[in-house]
């Protein structure tokens, strides 16, 4: 009897390593031609290309206690100097004050000196210091639990673009609970967002370590947002190889599995009961449809396939993973010589303010902020397109030409970069980024629960219990766990 595990993301890729590891019979299937999901990188000319992320946090552990299990500690690497990122705002760059833990000061000079608030918006900014508490009454949205707090400067300036950008999503529809719980953690035991913010920063301070800040977001998109604190040293890191050498990694250490069978170009296509057990339909580009009867099966492809697979069998809980809205979301990468720029491009990228009428909304300067992304006297910019308005959704169902186009138009009325890109590559991530709502913890567990009458049925993935790699292997992981210990209870 084997296990089986639908799709080899990240999310799949990382169950079938556990029940590898515990010696299970598995068949990790996959759609597409290739492994990894959206994590892919390509190596072209030189250069280095995330089509996906192109890092991952490491204040949740699973991303790199996996790396150090397929023998990649070594190649684990932090952001390069300097690991300024700056704010495009009113046409202008301001650097996002240090001591940022991703969104609250950790310190109090530098927010009060920064110049990114005026001193009138830094007043009303303070006014967090007397505020009462909220009541708390359930699940709220990010975007007016910070505009009470801290007002809207700092919401369409920081965290619109910190937190919205991670999941692609303006954050007045992001649910507080399930993005950022610990500011709520944060009014609930200090009143005060900042003061929280400060104890935080005390902390980090005596501990001298590098934390996730409060207010940092479940998850790590790409880009200049997903740099930590300035001058605090950042909560990110990758691999030397690009996060596509975890997915090599994985995929050397299954294939020399005896227990796991690995198929790609295969859908799963259909899914029913009988006789309690789980049948399942394949379809694969060198065999005809079959049917096979895995003893679990762990459904790690995206939350809208799970839906219409389990549409005959658990429709309250497809019902519930239709719920779960997905955007879209573009990549823009781009390489110039060095004397392109007006100036000489500094520091790891910048976001752009929910005001700001640019079509962009961050760029990452990849080669400044990893070593070893672009050859000598270049320099590679990836700059993301979201689904933040319809322009942008406009523009991510346009051909490719249209894409680099408006991406060139900022790039060079904000970097003054001139001419020709020497590298240019698209990837545009049709419904790719689960959009966590307001009463998106309560719409999981629903989910979870309408398969409470059939256990052998286990979901993972990016929608449900993070977007981020490390929230993704812990899901993998934890599926496979609870298939191996279903097994030992039968
Ligand atoms: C542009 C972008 C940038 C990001 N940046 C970061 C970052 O810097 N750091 C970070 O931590 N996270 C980042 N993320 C988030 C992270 O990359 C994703 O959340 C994560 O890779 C999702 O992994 P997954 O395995 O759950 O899903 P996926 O990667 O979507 O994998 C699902 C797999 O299932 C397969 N599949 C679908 N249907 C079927 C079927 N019927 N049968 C078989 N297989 C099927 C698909 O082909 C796919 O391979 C980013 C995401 C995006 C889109």
């Amino acid at each position: 009897m084997t296990v089986l595990v639908v799709g080899a993301g990240i999310t799949g890729l990382s169950a079938a390593h556990e029940l590898a590891a515990a010696g299970i019979a598995t068949l990790l299937v996959e759609a597409s031609e290739r492994l990894g999901g959206k994590v892919r990188t390509e190596r072209a000319d030189g250069f280095l290309v995330e089509a996906g992320p192109d890092s991952f946090i490491s204040y949740r552990p699973a991303a790199i206690e996996l790396c150090r299990e397929l023998g990649l500690g070594e190649a684990l690497i932090r952001p390069s100097e300097p690991r300024t990122v700056q704010v495009r705002t009113g046409g202008r760059f301001v650097p996002l004050p240090e001591g940022i833990g991703l969104l609250l000061p950790t310190r109090l000079r530098p927010f009060v000196t920064s110049p990114m608030f005026s001193p009138l918006e830094k007043l009303r900014i303070g006014l967090d210091l007397v505020l009462p508490r909220a009541r708390d009454e359930g699940d709220v949205a990010v975007g007016p639990f910070l505009r009470r707090r801290l007002g809207g400067p700092l919401v369409e300036r920081l965290a619109g673009p910190l937190i919205g950008g991670v999941y692609g999503t303006p954050i007045d529809q992001l649910s507080l609970d399930a993005v950022v719980p610990q500011l709520r953690a944060a009014e609930r035991d200090h009143r005060s967002l900042i003061l929280a913010g400060l104890a935080q920063g005390r902390a980090r301070a005596s501990a001298g370590s590098v934390g996730g800040g409060i207010g940092g977001a479940a998850g790590g998109r790409a880009g200049a947002n997903s740099t930590g604190a300035n001058g605090t040293g950042s909560p990110f890191v990758t691999l030397a190889g690009g996060t596509g050498q975890l997915v090599e990694a994985l995929a050397g250490s299954l294939g020399r599995s005896s227990s796991v069978t690995l198929r790609t170009r295969t859908r799963v296509t259909g899914l029913e009961r009988r006789g309690g057990r789980s049948i399942v339909r394949l379809e694969s580009a060198d065999r005809s449809g079959e049917w096979i009867e895995p003893e679990a099966v762990i459904l790690a492809a995206p939350a809208p396939v799970a839906a219409d697979l389990l549409d005959g069998i658990a429709p309250a809980t497809a019902a519930q993973l239709r719920a779960i809205p997905h955007g879209s979301s573009g990549v823009v990468s781009l390489a110039y010589r060095l004397e392109q720029f007006a100036r000489p491009p500094a520091g790891h990228g910048f976001l752009v303010a929910e005001t700001e009428p640019l079509t962009i909304s961050a760029c990452t300067l990849s080669s400044l902020k990893w070593a070893g992304r672009a050859p000598e006297g270049t320099v590679l910019l990836r700059a993301f397109i979201g689904s933040k308005g319809s322009e942008q959704e406009r523009l991510l169902a346009a051909p490719d030409e249209l894409l680099v186009a408006a991406a060139r138009r900022d790039l060079a009325a904000t970097l003054g970069v001139r001419g020709e890109p020497i590298l240019s590559r698209v990837t545009r991530l049709p419904g790719a980024m689960p959009h966590y709502t307001v009463g998106h913890l309560e719409r999981v567990a629903a989910a979870v629960a309408g398969l409470a009458g059939t256990p052998d049925l286990v979901l993972a993935g990016a929608a449900y219990r993070g977007v981020g790699i490390p929230d993704c292997i812990a899901q993998g992981r934890a599926a496979a766990r609870r298939v191996v210990q279903g097994r030992a209870e039968t």
